[in-house]
């Protein structure tokens, strides 16, 4: 493994960084069946995934500016690069811009002028840092949390609050307080006593040090903010529960009346919060996800003194804001966040960083320009037909169960039948005409950009749910299950060679897409899923025997991934990874049995495969990846996916459809002597 490293990370030197200097002028090919990407000379029974990506692996070293580099990740940069054209395009000022492509352009521009953003300074951050300094009483703190929760909606300072669909009714938006407050990316970095995690916590006390000083602090004053930062923090952490407790939802359902929040944080002033969040009409109950985290916030505002609980607001506030300020602060918060944490050696390039923060602010602007130039009809109906075409094997698969009664079998269909197929695009464009965008302002751009996207989701409590909307947008690679809209997403990102390739034959299209779209509706249907019906309402529709049966069945997928090593000596917590196991497992299989419905009389081989093997391979090569070892520990503690390799081994070596493509012996590896099957 460390041979492998060393020899890829030699390599790298020569390609990746030419090959980036330009835009792209159109996407890529690579069929989603490469046979270059194999290594023949494993056997396919002993390692699959070698088999199918070692090719893949050595061909494509990780670039300096990635934790990782995987099919999914090049394709998200090639559609990066992509884009970049399109936005220097639209960049230029002219009478002849659309204003989807003003918008955009003029962002872009604004982002791309470094020698602005340089000039400036923590310049920026200074109206913020005055506000701050200028608050005297905690009382003063709630009203200034309600305009920053606003300003920078989603990180949460001390907690989270937002607009939410209400477990209990699906059908509408209500008001959510949640867990928050923290810098590191999960509870666990505080509270994990492995010599690993002390090392870390000591580089994030530098970093916060570091920050304060940017933002014109003294040395001294710097560290002695950060000791009181870490000291907010980790009581925060403590409180909080851990990603495993989160994956049940009953743990996160407590709906309660706002007088019966303010008995839990007595010291925060509730009323004046909602007050200065502009919702204080609509919002007489909401749901606390953790009320066990809001007494301990009240013991944090209880007894820290003022200036602690300020240093902790500056720190946040430099955090915050750094992508949006000059190098240095760019820089301090690439350090820590993407070079200590996540092993990645150099920083993107300025045009990477800026068509990020395009998509994420104006993302269904952005959209609209690439879904109007990649996006075909053809390839929407085509993955629209594989879409019902798996979900029929869903649907047979269900009613040929042996271990569900017909009373769950009933309810497990209506579910099913149920499901939003989301393919492409959303059926109606967000409307970004009352952002203002200006050419020569990134930071206020950014600001307004949260504040404008804070105020659509607070202005969504008390009132219906919007079935149309999506969660990522289409440039995006990647694709999502929602349990509360009971909906599946497929953005036109994701739906392209060599993932989906209208070149090639159904066999590794399947294998490949076939399986991300199973994949999807199997989280209808895996242990988080399965606890919400038909409407997306956190409902127990399930006989107890049937739920018994199921949890078994589970079991035995958390049984199996426990056992695989991601690094070091840290194995796969399957309690945190089971979603996405079971989804794997039934989603390969469901793809399999649509496929073999839609192909009944394919015998053609084809560069020396049969069509099973060609499935196969398909759905492997969609999971090959490089990893650096530092990302492989953040994923360990904050990934629910399990690594690309087990997401292949694991499931082939539960499947006999591929054992008998492949001729495999009952000995080989890729034969599990007690095969794991749930649906
Ligand atoms: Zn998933």
């Amino acid at each position: 493994m460390a041979m492998k490293r060393a020899a890829a990370l030699l390599l790298l030197l020569a390609a990746p960084l030419l090959a980036q200097t330009t835009p792209l002028t159109q996407l890529p090919y690579t069929p989603s069946l490469d046979v270059p990407s194999m290594d023949k000379s494993v056997e396919p029974c002993v390692d699959f995934y070698q088999y199918a990506c070692g090719g893949w692996m050595k061909n494509n070293p990780i670039p300096p500016d990635q934790a990782s580099w995987s099919v999914y990740g090049k394709v998200a940069d090639e559609n990066a690069r992509f884009l970049w054209g399109v936005l220097e395009e639209d960049a230029k000022p002219g009478a002849d811009r659309t204003p989807v492509q003003q918008k955009i352009g003029d962002y872009f521009h604004a982002c791309m002028d470094t020698a602005a953003i340089e000039s400036l300074g923590a310049a920026p951050l200074k109206p913020l840092l005055g506000e701050i300094d200028a608050l005297k009483s905690k009382g003063q703190l709630a009203r200034f949390l309600g305009r920053e929760h606003q300003r920078t909606y989603g990180s949460g300072w001390l907690f989270g609050f937002g607009a939410t669909q209400d477990y209990n009714d699906a059908t509408q938006v209500i008001a959510e307080a949640d867990a928050g407050g923290l810098g590191m990316p999960d509870r666990d970095y505080y509270v994990n006593g492995s010599a690993r995690s002390k090392e870390l916590r000591a580089k994030y006390l530098a970093h916060v040090q570091k920050m304060l000083e940017l933002a014109d602090e003294s040395k001294a004053k710097a560290k002695s903010d950060a000791a009181a930062v870490m000291r907010i923090e980790t009581a925060l952490a403590k409180a909080s529960l851990s990603r495993v407790e989160r994956r049940n939802p009953y743990n996160l359902n407590h709906k309660m009346t706002v007088a019966a929040l303010a008995k839990l944080t007595p010291s925060f002033e509730w009323k004046a919060y909602l007050v200065e969040s502009g919702v204080v009409s609509k919002v007489q109950t909401l749901n606390v996800t953790q009320p066990k985290f809001y007494k301990a916030l009240e013991q944090v505002l209880k007894h820290e003194p003022m200036p602690a609980i300020k240093a902790y607001l500056r720190w946040h506030a430099v955090h915050a804001r750094a992508p949006y300020l000059s190098n240095a602060f760019v820089s301090e918060d690439f350090d820590f966040y993407r070079k200590t944490l996540r092993g990645v050696k150099e920083m993107p390039p300025r045009w990477k960083q800026c068509v990020r923060y395009v998509d994420r602010d104006l993302g269904e602007a952005l959209g609209q320009e690439f879904v109007r130039r990649t996006f075909t009809p053809e390839t929407k109906a085509k993955t629209v037909d594989m879409t019902r075409r798996i979900e029929t094997a869903m649907e047979d698969e269900i009613k040929s169960l042996d271990w569900m009664t017909d009373a769950t079998k009933k309810r497990a269909l209506e579910k099913l039948h149920a499901v939003a197929n989301k393919v492409g695009y959303p059926e109606r464009w967000r409307d970004y005409s009352a952002l203002a965008v200006k050419r020569d302002d990134f930071a206020g751009n950014a600001a307004r950009a949260t504040v404008f996207e804070s105020r659509r989701e607070l202005d969504k409590i008390g009132k219906p749910v919007d079935r149309g909307e999506w969660g990522m947008t289409p440039p995006t690679v990647n694709a999502y299950y929602n349990p509360q809209m009971n909906d599946i997403n497929f953005p036109a990102g994701v739906l392209q060679p060599p993932l989906y390739d209208p070149k090639l034959d159904d066999a590794p299209n399947y294998g490949n897409t076939g399986s991300t779209i199973g994949h999807e509706l199997t989280h209808a249907f895996d242990d988080e899923g399965r606890q919400f019906d038909a409407q997306g309402n956190l409902k127990d529709w399930w006989t107890p025997a049937d739920a018994k049966a199921f949890e078994e069945r589970v079991q035995c997928v958390r049984d199996q991934y426990a056992d695989y090593t991601i690094v070091d000596d840290i194995k796969i917590n399957s309690k945190l990874t089971s979603g996405e196991d079971v989804a794997d497992l039934g989603g390969t299989l469901l793809a399999y049995v649509a496929w073999k419905a839609a192909d009944p009389n394919d015998t053609q081989e084809i560069d020396g495969f049969t069509p099973d093997q060609r499935f196969f391979i398909g759905f492997a090569q969609w999971a090959c990846e490089n990893q650096r070892e530092e990302n492989l520990r953040a994923n360990a503690i904050t990934n629910p996916h399990s690594p690309g390799k087990y997401r292949i081994n694991g499931i082939v070596s539960d499947l006999p459809q591929f054992q008998r493509a492949f001729k495999c012996g009952e000995s080989a590896p890729m034969v599990r002597k007690k095969a794991c099957k749930v649906w």
